[in-house]
């Protein structure tokens, strides 16, 4: 029997812990709300990308003698190390239980985990549960001067738009690998029947602005799309992604909490099982059929 594949697909930032980059400028001395309310939001107004504005403004700070100091990739990956802690309630066994549920639907059942972020790709794909659970982790990354191995220019950009392109590249089974041999490889054509995970087969979760062509996509093509909301939080992003879900894109909107007891942690297990149950029934169809 064919195996049938399934991906439960995580924003990361304020979906699974609270903002890493936010994490990262603290622990460096710079005012986060100095930095995200005028630094960054100043380039905003003269017309920068938002994922932009702030790659740029966090390289304005690295050097020595400033915030950042000699930052490297390989710093960013170990102060990631440090934020191991900081997950929301339950992510820790997140993954572990929705495999089990997922193989106990059936052993035809594959459920991978993956991470499409407009962070930073190197402070989030080393941390030990992620390495241990996930597929691929999609981020933002930096190059580094090969004289100084500091970090000093953009490499990998992620806005929210290019956030669909990484879905369709786990859609059609092309794997981060395949891409740094072929930067065009997503847009293969692959008939619908030979892609890897259909979208019904992927269940999206995120809280953000950026996240919002995922939602629709997802839902758009049968999958299913959680909406994560701190309800203590009041940045102005919260209230406009708000209004945004007025609209026919209406998902649900739940507190970023993960164990079974807790309303999202619960519906993701349902949902995984939900989709599991799908998926294997469309098989067994499809082996009646032939
Ligand atoms: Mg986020």
């Amino acid at each position: 029997m064919p195996m049938k594949n399934i991906a439960v697909i995580f924003d990361f930032d304020d979906t699974l812990m609270p903002d890493s980059t936010t994490e990262l400028i603290k622990a460096h001395g710079i005012d986060p709300d100095e930095f995200w309310g005028k630094t960054v939001r100043d380039l905003l107004l003269s017309g920068y990308e938002p994922a932009l504005a702030y790659l740029n403004r966090l390289l304005e700070n690295v050097g020595k003698d400033r915030p950042l100091g000699e930052m490297s990739n390989a710093k960013l990956r170990e102060f990631g190390l440090s934020l191991g802690k900081n997950f929301y309630p339950g992510v820790s066994g997140l993954f572990k239980e929705l495999r089990e549920i997922a193989g106990g639907v059936s052993a035809d059942i594959n459920l991978e985990f993956y991470v499409v972020s407009g962070g930073l790709q190197d402070l989030i794909e080393e941390m030990p549960l992620l390495k241990k659970n996930f597929t691929a982790v999609y981020g933002c990354q930096f190059g580094e001067c090969p004289k100084s191995g500091l970090i000093k220019q953009i490499k990998k950009c992620v806005t929210f738009t290019e956030k669909t392109r990484y879905l369709f590249e786990i859609n059609k089974g092309i794997s981060p690998r395949h891409v740094e041999e072929n930067k065009y490889a997503v847009n293969k054509d692959v008939p619908l029947q030979k892609r890897r995970v259909p979208f019904k087969n992927m269940i999206y979760v995120g809280d953000g602005l950026t996240d919002i062509p995922c939602f629709s996509l997802v839902k758009r093509m049968g999958g299913m799309a959680f909406g994560v909301f701190n309800p203590g939080e009041e940045r102005s992003a919260k209230r406009a992604l708000l209004e945004f879900l007025n609209t026919d894109r209406v998902i649900s909107m739940h507190a970023p909490r993960y164990r079974k007891t807790d309303e999202l942690g619960a519906l993701l297990r349902a949902a995984v099982s939900t989709v599991a149950q799908r998926a294997h029934l469309d098989s067994s169809q499809a082996e009646t059929d032939d």
